[in-house]
């Protein structure tokens, strides 16, 4: 058995998928809300059977590769790795290692930031300032240890040198972000981080991609972040993820705050479900990738108008993906960082409680403020139009309705008009999700899957055009399955299985439950329909062809297309 077939037999696709979905059980499937898209209801299908996982409405997934690529963001030669660790299975030491000097362009930048991170914490043991800096923020030498955080020494090219003499080359380590030009036509390279308290950030397996930070001098840029890079995407990555995902996976719930010192005062109390942004607001990716596992968003921002905005932004990502999303203020102290020093216990018990409902605390602002009705409807109504469930939204309208003096009515009313509003301006922006568009000949030859009773169909199939299918086709076309009632995985080339799976789920999905007469009348119906379309097409194309060759004096290719066209009329009138 090869290394993949292997993987595969090991590693199944719902445990993969489980890892970062909420399957339910249906049928013989799984079903669970997709990663992959904007999704509102359990559109990915996991198919143990067949081992694919698909969403069909965004047309993702495949197999524990083609998902764990897509989902993780990686080559197939780092899927192949990953998964292979999984499993539990040793890769031959000839296949996937990466080739000499060729080596992966993504694994080169990675060693160059691990080398530059043990240079940091090196420097960090080094400096006193630095040291002492962490002390007084009480920053513990376990969490120090634990998520690498380091020192960036105040030098113009201290870090660039060290990773010269490591073997870098100048061009890694810009690539890397480690590196600025002041000028481009100056040769010279400057440190991009001096004089900083380091923080890695990894990816959620636990991979550096870059780092954030922290001035220690009177830099007008008290934070900075890596560029973004082949490894580091500010919109996805999320600082403190890959020490929070079981914590996560436990509580279904994620505490987000505003920096890298935040996540560390909650690990600082025990409290692991935490996570940062990096550089930028918070995104829809960050969402999704929080999503996989969390049921529940717990707000954890500022009060200033900036941490407002931001908590607004964060709500309404979260609530078009159906998250709950809670707000947790720190019951002393303008952050949780100062909190974790002032009242550590009390931090503990407002996280076990998980803060308010988002909704709530913004009513009791509001009650606090009391600005003009006016300007609380325009901060209420976008709230209210945004919420799924229409349990909750009642919920919420009554409350909002009372701090408002107003009845549930007039707030119903107000509402519709918003919801109204906002449609309207979505049409215009035309944002719609692509749906399930299988080519006809693909379902067809997905029917052959599920009904492979009528496999003889596709001997009158007039062979497809596209790559794949005609590929599958002929696979088809070769096969005698005697006494056999079932088309099996090994019946498929290799490089067609995958494909050939995600069309038999759709379809047994879509189809499954049909008699085999009515399948057979169906398939049948649905062979004509391609090959009309096919040989439409095929006149078509002859027509242009004989025009052109007439206008060119071409006699001789004239002829030769007049009798192909006269072969393809015959066709179309035997064909079923
Ligand atoms: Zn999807």
């Amino acid at each position: 058995m090869d290394s993949v077939a292997e993987i595969k037999s090991r590693l199944s696709i719902e445990q993969l998928v489980a890892e970062y979905c909420q399957l339910q059980k249906k049928g013989r499937n799984f079903v669970c809300v997709c990663p992959f898209h904007n999704d509102t209801h359990p559109s990915l299908l996991v198919s143990p059977d067949k081992g694919i996982a698909y969403c069909f409405a965004c047309q993702s997934g495949g197999d524990i590769f083609s998902f764990y690529q897509k989902i993780e963001g990686v080559e197939f030669s780092q899927a192949i790795k990953d998964l292979a660790e999984k499993a539990g299975v040793t890769l031959p030491k000839h296949e996937f290692a990466p080739k000499g000097p060729s080596k992966d362009e993504k694994e080169r930048l990675r060693e160059c930031l691990n080398e530059a991170m043990v240079f940091y914490c090196e420097s960090l043991k080094g400096n006193q300032i630095a040291s002492e800096y962490l002390r007084g923020r009480k920053v513990p030498a376990s969490l120090i240890e634990l998520f690498g955080v380091g020192f960036a020494p105040d030098s113009y090219d201290a870090t660039y040198t060290e990773l010269l003499k490591k073997g870098f080359s100048r061009s890694e380590i810009m690539k890397a972000g480690l590196g600025i030009q002041k000028e481009l036509k100056e040769e010279r390279i400057y440190d991009r981080f001096r004089n900083r308290i380091m923080f890695p950030i990894k990816d959620t397996l636990g991979n550096l991609i870059g780092f954030g930070g922290r001035t220690l001098g009177e830099d007008d840029a008290k934070y900075i972040n890596s560029p973004d890079s082949p490894l580091y995407n500010k919109s996805v990555a999320l600082f403190g993820l890959s020490y929070a995902k079981e914590a996560i996976r436990k509580e279904k719930a994620v505490i987000l705050v505003e920096g890298y010192f935040d996540v560390l005062a909650f690990h600082r109390i025990g409290i692991e479900n935490v996570v940062a942004v990096s550089g930028t607001a918070l995104t829809e990716q960050h969402v999704a990738i929080l999503k996989r596992t969390a049921e529940t968003l717990i707000l954890c921002l500022d009060q200033d108008t900036a941490g407002r905005e931001a908590a607004e932004r964060a709500y309404l990502f979260a609530k078009t993906q159906d998250l709950a999303v809670r707000f947790l203020r720190v019951p002393q102290g303008k952050d949780p960082d100062e909190c974790a020093n002032m009242a550590p216990e009390e931090m503990r018990k407002a996280a076990d409680q998980k803060g308010v409902p988002y909704f709530d605390h913004v009513l009791s602002e509001l009650a606090a403020l009391r600005p003009e009705k006016r300007a609380m409807l325009r901060k209420i109504l976008p709230l209210l139009t945004i919420i799924p469930s229409a349990v909750e939204k009642e919920d919420c309208i009554a409350k909002a309705a009372a701090l408002l003096g107003s009845t549930v009515i007039a707030l119903n009313d107000d509402l519709r008009r918003e919801q109204e509003f906002l449609r309207r301006r979505n049409e215009e922006q035309g944002r719609t999700i692509t749906t399930a568009a299988f080519h006809p000949v693909e379902l067809l030859l997905g029917l052959i899957f599920t009904y492979p009773q009528h496999l003889t169909i596709v001997n009158e199939l007039v062979a497809p055009d596209a790559e794949k299918p005609k590929a599958l086709y002929h696979a088809l076309r070769a096969l005698n399955l005697g006494e056999r009632g079932a088309i099996t995985e090994e019946d498929v080339p290799e490089n067609l299985r995958e494909y050939a799976a995600v069309l038999h789920l759709y379809c047994e999905e879509q189809f499954g439950t049909w008699s085999e007469d009515l399948a057979g009348v169906e398939i049948r119906k649905l062979c004509a329909k391609v090959n009309r379309d096919v040989l439409k097409q095929k006149q078509q194309e002859l027509i242009e062809g004989i025009k052109e060759a007439r206008s060119t004096g071409k006699k001789m290719e004239e002829e030769k297309l007049l009798n192909q066209y006269q072969q393809v009329l015959k066709l179309v009138s035997i064909a079923p």
